[in-house]
């Protein structure tokens, strides 16, 4: 789920992972204070520091992403039509995963000969 996706779309999903980590760990360690008394405060400040790193880390990923979606192509997908964005020469598309790449020698199906088949289908629906 997170491999198979579009880049932009990994990274949020590695954004929010992060944030829950952190979150988790914050809560956690609070709750090493309630379950372990005195004790529990030591790993309550293990958990809350750790836990901010990630909160900070997913921060920077958040941020990372916002950066690199500006500098990505808007381009409409050729399988489903729908405006989808593209980071580096190969990406998934944001809606229906399928591998474009601006690269024509990685290519193997043109956006032209995508239609072409696809009107070939549609005529050869109709004809039966
Ligand atoms: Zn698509």
């Amino acid at each position: 789920m997170i491999f198979k996706n579009a880049k932009i779309n990994a990274f949020r999903t590695w954004g929010l992972l992060l944030t829950m980590l952190g979150m988790g760990l914050m809560v956690l360690g609070t709750a090493g204070i309630v379950f372990w008394g005195q004790a529990g405060k030591i790993f309550a400040g293990i958990g809350l520091v750790i836990g901010l790193i990630f909160m900070m880390g997913s921060l920077g990923v958040y941020f990372w992403a916002g950066m690199l979606s500006t500098t990505a192509v808007q381009i409409q997908c050729p399988e489903c039509d729908k405006l989808t964005k593209m980071l580096g020469k190969t990406d998934r598309c944001m809606f229906c995963h399928t591998i474009l790449t601006l690269d024509p020698s990685q290519a193997n199906v043109t956006a032209e000969e995508l239609r072409s088949a696809d009107n070939h289908s549609d005529s050869t629906t109709t004809h039966t």
